[in-house]
């Protein structure tokens, strides 16, 4: 066995396999995969093995679509055979909903340039013949869905990697990794000891167990899974083609041909976790026992709709387990906390997304950043209070959720609520209809005592709206007042603090007492943070930025952690409150002693002083655009600030407000929003927060280089905003923008101003198409709205309100 490798990958499922691959493609060769037993000895043998490209991320679905294209090119490689039949595949939409979200993927795939097309029920008939299409509205057809050969893939991917200098040891087994002090790791397996530069952890059905050996737990869990295969049957095998794929959401099943019959499988609501205390060593190539009884429900509607089902003979039951992460999507990239470690596991979807993990995966090693925004699958997005205790009831309902419509403004219920903040039940006493980022309960609006306390999933303006415009029309005409809990806060200091910001920030460094926004860049010039960096003191600061995005950013700052610098995420220590509108000046006037007005506490200014009772950093600004304050102090204060704060502001109006308003206010000033308008897909010259680069400034900040080159060259699209002539349903992110019959952009964001009365979009738009008085449509849920290119903010134009 080889004693040192620049990479041990552990695990030889399909995942491994490809990671390895993917790094010798990259050109990193002194690699090497230990498995313990043969290839594809976990999930991976008794795969069903379809391939899709549907999924509910737009870069999940980019990175399924990469998957699929790669298996071309793995067999032209090796000679192998991948065993693919692209047989293409229809989803199929019983409820308007479902017909809705079809048409809203439909309308991503034409600026991702996948060629689904939206079928009608007798379309779907005459493709999928075996289809019962009573009750069904229509369907999404995808020619790029097929199935393959589990194994023979896995394969080839080994092959593809031992061709490029790979070498894999079979029959050996991981039993421990020791990180050593200059950030490499012991690995100790069975066959003898391997000093690694990096360890790569796809063990698949144990990953749990693989993860536990180096401290971390990693929040997937393996759930059992069922497909039946039939005997022969005449419709089939008589057919000239193969049949497509049918995914058939409303029985939550999947069927696709299998040499003479059909092959089925089911997500069933009944559905059972696997192994819930650990993963046994010695499972490896058998099934679990057949269990019909937990899927008699699903068989019962399947027989309805394909009844050639109800004749056909069962030839083989398939039963075994499979991992999933709390979300359903894979956990890739550096596991926080740990040097020179990366994760490439939970993936429930091996043969659609594989490729795309190792390539990501690959990327990220070799060459330090993915080439797109993948936090969707980043490992990074769960926080260190993910345990199993949260794991298991989220991986539960996503397995029964997997095939149910998922809608922007849903907000699912399992393992809620968890993490609450002292105001949790004021907040709840006042009507408050929760939503949950990063595991924290967070306000989206309150209800009147006549309103449901619960939001009505949809992809129209939801019964939120109402409420929405409630409080939007109290930050606007008098004082809201909402939580800070959801941003996430570092607390940077040291001597060198100032400097060492200065060369990871791309914005300008505040002075004492001042905040600034800075963009934070990647070596490659992409927007990989969004923070407002509050001076404290000339060897303290303060960063806000994302809460849900956190452990991303803390993962990143500390990796460039220099001596002399201390950061510590006070996320959840320090918390408070913004109160925004045009009396807020009055009501913190009326609590605190320190000088607030207009002359003395400048926009963009930070101060220490004492609010009511709590001692606290008050900053004035606000993302609702208005005369605004954030107000922090610790958390163990900040029921007596609320009361402090709520008692004061009732003479002036106050009323609580929510996420979604905040979202309406934000558009009034044509905010750009995290992960929405920026991300790490974007640049800041796309997106305009090239004006928050310190062009002139000494330091040689991270992505200086290429920020300086996209300067010179010029962005080739820009982020402009538009009035959307909508119905009932605005854009709400990736909707394509057409001018002149070509798509030409897409959205990023939208929703409805409730201050203008207009529905607004913001989107991404190729510059050659751009002109001042633009005219476009923007495909809405399968309609084409017309859009304005619009140039002037719809609430205080000219900043008098909010810097007055
Ligand atoms: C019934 C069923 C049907 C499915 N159908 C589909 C489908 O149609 N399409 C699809 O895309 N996906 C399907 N899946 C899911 C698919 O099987 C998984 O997504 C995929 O196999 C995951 O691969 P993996 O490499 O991550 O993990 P695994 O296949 O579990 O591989 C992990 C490997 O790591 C090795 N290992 C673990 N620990 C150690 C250690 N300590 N030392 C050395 N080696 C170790 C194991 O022996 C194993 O070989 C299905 C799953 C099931 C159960």
């Amino acid at each position: 066995m080889k004693t040192h490798a620049q990479v041990c990958v552990i695990g030889g499922g399909v995942v491994g396999c490809s990671v390895l691959y993917h790094l010798t493609k990259l050109g990193w060769s002194d690699v090497v995969l230990l498995e313990r037993s043969e290839l594809t000895s976990g999930s991976t043998w008794h795969a069903a093995g379809g391939f899709h490209t549907l999924n509910g991320d737009t870069n999940m679905a980019a990175l399924q679509g990469y998957t699929i294209k790669l298996y071309r090119e793995l067999e032209a490689l090796t000679g192998m055979s991948c065993g693919l039949h692209h047989v293409g595949g229809v989803t199929l939409a019983d409820t308007s909903e479902r017909m809705d979200m079809l048409k809203a993927e439909r309308a991503k795939h034409r600026y991702m340039g996948l060629e689904t097309e939206i079928l009608s029920p007798a379309e779907i008939r005459e493709v999928a013949p075996v289809t019962n299409i009573e009750g069904v509205l229509g369907g999404l057809y995808d020619p790029l869905d097929g199935h393959l050969d589990p194994a023979g893939t896995t394969h080839a991917y080994a092959k593809a990697a031992r061709l490029n200098g790979a070498k894999i040891e079979l029959h050996t087994m991981v039993e421990q990794t020791t990180p050593r002090s200059d950030g490499s790791w012991e690995v100790v397996t069975d066959k003898g000891v391997l000093i690694a530069e990096h360890v790569v952890n796809a063990g698949g059905l144990w990953a749990r167990e693989v993860g536990a050996m180096a401290g971390v737990y990693l929040p997937l869990h393996p759930m059992e899974h069922q497909y039946v295969v039939t005997d022969d049957i005449a419709q089939i095998y008589e057919r000239d083609t193969e049949h497509p794929h049918v995914m058939d959401p409303g029985g939550e099943s999947y069927l696709r041909q299998e040499g003479r019959g059909l092959c089925i499988g089911f997500y069933e609501q009944a559905c059972r976790p696997w192994a819930v205390d650990g993963t046994p060593w010695d499972f490896g190539h058998e099934l679990l026992p057949d269990n019909l009884d937990k899927i008699s429900e699903s068989i019962a509607f399947a027989y309805q709709r394909f009844p050639v089902l109800e004749t056909a003979g069962v030839k083989t039951i398939i039963h075994g387990p499979f991992t999933f992460a709390p979300d359903g999507n894979p956990l890739v990239g550096p596991v926080p906390g740990l040097r020179n470690y990366w994760s490439a596991c939970g993936v429930m979807a091996g043969f659609s997304q594989g490729g795309g993990v190792g390539l990501t995966l690959a990327q990220w090693m070799v060459e330090g950043e993915p080439d797109r925004d993948v936090f969707a699958m980043d490992v990074a997005r769960f926080g260190s209070w993910t345990n199993p205790g949260y794991t298991l009831p989220k991986v539960i309902e996503n397995y029964q959720k997997r095939f149910s419509v998922s809608y922007p403004n849903e907000e699912l219920p399992a393992a809620r609520p968890f993490r609450t903040t002292p105001v949790y039940d004021i907040q709840q006493s006042l009507g408050a209809v929760f939503g949950q980022q990063f595991g924290l309960e967070v306000a989206n609006y309150f209800a009147s005592e006549d309103e449901p306390r619960y939001e009505t999933p949809s992809f129209r303006r939801s019964n939120a709206f109402a409420a929405t415009a409630r409080e939007v029309k109290a930050v606007r005409e008098q004082v809201g007042i909402n939580e800070v809990q959801n941003f996430s806060k570092f607390l940077v200091t040291g001597s060198g603090a100032r400097a060492w910001l200065d060369r990871i920030m791309a914005g300008r460094i505040p002075d004492a007492g001042r905040v600034s926004l800075a963009p934070m860049l990647s070596p490659k010039g992409r927007l990989i943070g969004d923070f407002t960096i509050s001076c404290l003191g000339e060897e303290e600061f303060q960063l806000t930025s994302s809460y849900g995005y956190q452990s991303v950013h803390e993962r990143w700052l500390r990796r460039h952690l220099e001596a002399g610098i201390d950061i510590e995420n006070i996320s959840d220590r320090r918390t408070g409150f913004q109160i925004a509108g045009p009396m807020a000046r009055n009501v913190l006037a009326e609590v605190t002693r320190a000088d607030v007005s207009a002359e003395s506490f400048l926009f963009m200014d930070v101060k220490r002083m004492t609010v009511g009772m709590c001692d606290c950093i008050v900053q004035r600004l606000s993302y609702t655009g208005d005369l605004g304050y954030e107000i922090y102090t610790d958390a163990m204060d900040q029921r007596s600030l609320w009361d402090t704060l709520f008692a004061a502001g009732q003479k002036h109006g106050m009323r609580p407000f929510g996420m979604r308003a905040m979202m309406s206010l934000r558009l009034d000033k044509f905010f750009g929003s995290w992960l929405s308008e920026f991300s790490p897909d974007y640049t800041p010259a796309e997106t305009g927060m090239d004006r928050f680069v310190a062009f002139n400034k000494g330091a040689d900040f991270i992505g200086r280089s290429a920020v300086e080159a996209e300067r010179q060259s010029g962005a080739a699209r820009k982020l402009v905003m538009f009035e959307v002539d909508a119905d009932d349903a605005d854009a709400v992110g990736y909707e394509p923008v057409w001018i002149d019959g070509e798509v030409k952009g897409f959205c990023t964001s939208g929703g409805y101003s409730h201050t203008a009365q207009k529905s607004i979009a913001l989107a991404l738009v190729d510059g050659a198409s751009l002109s001042d008085d633009l005219e476009a449509k923007i495909e809405i849920l399968g309609d084409m709205r017309p859009a304005k290119r619009i140039h002037q903010m719809l609430f205080d134009a000219d900043g008098a309100r909010m810097r007055g």
